[in-house]
């Protein structure tokens, strides 16, 4: 399916931005560090309270400005030819910088995600210009993967297999979910990511906090654990993936629940494609667990679309009605939660192809009894 998707540049990214900020009406873009900006340039900058910024003019050539002892790092990042790199000396005001590169703009475009004291200052310094969000328009931009961001979420997605695949050395009664979380930290590294994102080991009770990470609770006999982890891997695309093991004998009701379960995710799976609204992916999965009298327990959306955001469009929730398409890609991931009992989730990564979907995550999905 990689074929039908094309391979994009950064330097093209810029250009295709640069168009939708045309279209717009906007003079420019100005974006600080975190995904926009690692997708527009290919640089990790840090969040500093120095200030890094992207000046992207609807028309014209971008700048980046980076303070001058972080030039060399944005050199080594393979920033693209279209963008100059300015340094600003320590004792210079950079936001001033800004302003020079902008004058008579009317309509300026900030990511979602600046600081709120960078938007005050650049409101002060550009006093005639006004400021608008531009996340969808970078969103629109980022939410049809490349052939060649597939291949990296694809790698990222086999590097969390890898993980998953070696849940028996760690998980037994006796260890504290800390334990178990340490050892599965150190191993999303060594399986090939650069940072780890996140890891939830949810034993017993635990498991009906959809977001509970890990405790110092004795896992015990009979415990489901829930485990969902993730990291970023060193080209920026992160892994999430969640399976839920029983060590022993599960409770009763559990294996029963937990067959619906699996039912409604591979239900969202072979629902899911080009031309299906978003919501009725969710509404696949949820139909099967309202069947089996678990709906209540479902809390939470069936999915998040993935990239350089561990969460970003397109959401898997009732009320999205866009249509998804090739090269989006997101996870399926239904879950029950009984409060005080118990928990359980499935959660692949999925990528929509011409006909279907592709899962870059492949592990059994059965109830693994370790
Ligand atoms: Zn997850
Ligand atoms: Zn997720």
């Amino acid at each position: 399916m990689g074929a039908s998707l094309a391979h994009v540049s950064v330097d093209e990214r810029l250009t295709r931005a640069q168009l939708a900020a045309a279209a717009a009406g906007l003079d420019a873009l100005l974006i600080t560090p975190g995904a926009d900006l690692r997708y527009l340039t290919a640089y990790d900058a840090p969040p500093l309270e120095r200030l890094t910024c992207l000046v992207l003019p609807a028309d014209g050539k971008p700048t980046l400005l980076v303070p001058q002892l972080e030039r060399p790092a944005a050199e080594a990042s393979g920033i693209g030819a279209a963008v100059e790199i300015r340094d600003w000396p320590e004792t210079v005001d950079p936001v001033e910088l800004v302003a020079g590169l902008l004058p008579g703009a009317r309509r300026v475009g900030l990511d979602n995600h600046m600081w709120a004291e960078r938007v005050l200052r650049f409101r002060a310094a550009l006093p005639g210009a006004d400021q608008v969000l531009v996340g969808e328009i970078l969103s629109n931009l980022r939410v049809r993967k490349s052939a060649d961001e597939v291949a990296a979420l694809r790698e990222a997605g086999a590097a969390i297999d890898r993980v998953h695949a070696r849940m028996a050395e760690w998980l037994r009664p006796g260890r504290t979910e800390r334990e178990v979380g340490r050892d599965i930290a150190d191993a999303i590294t060594a399986e090939g990511h650069a940072r780890v994102d996140f890891v939830t080991v949810a034993s017993g009770p635990n498991g009906a906090s959809p977001h509970h990470k890990t405790s110092d609770r004795v896992i015990e006999p009979g415990d489901p654990v829930v485990v969902d982890i993730g990291g970023t891997t060193p080209a920026g695309y992160c892994s999430d993936e969640t399976r839920t093991y029983v060590v022993g004998e599960p409770p009763a009701g559990f294996a029963k629940a937990y067959d619906a379960l699996l039912r409604a995710q591979l239900a969202a799976c072979d629902h899911a494609g080009p031309g299906v609204p978003a919501e009725s992916v969710d509404a696949a999965a949820r139909d099967v667990l309202a069947e089996a009298g678990l709906g209540e327990y479902f809390v939470h959306r069936t999915g998040h679309g993935i990239g350089l955001e561990t969460h970003e469009e397109p959401y898997i929730v009732a009320g999205n009605r866009a249509a998804l398409e090739p090269g989006m890609a997101f996870s399926i991931e239904p879950g029950f939660y009984v409060p005080t009992r118990y928990g359980a989730r499935i959660e692949d990564i999925v990528v929509v192809t011409a006909d279907g979907i592709e899962r870059l995550n492949r592990r059994p999905r059965e109830l693994a009894v370790l």
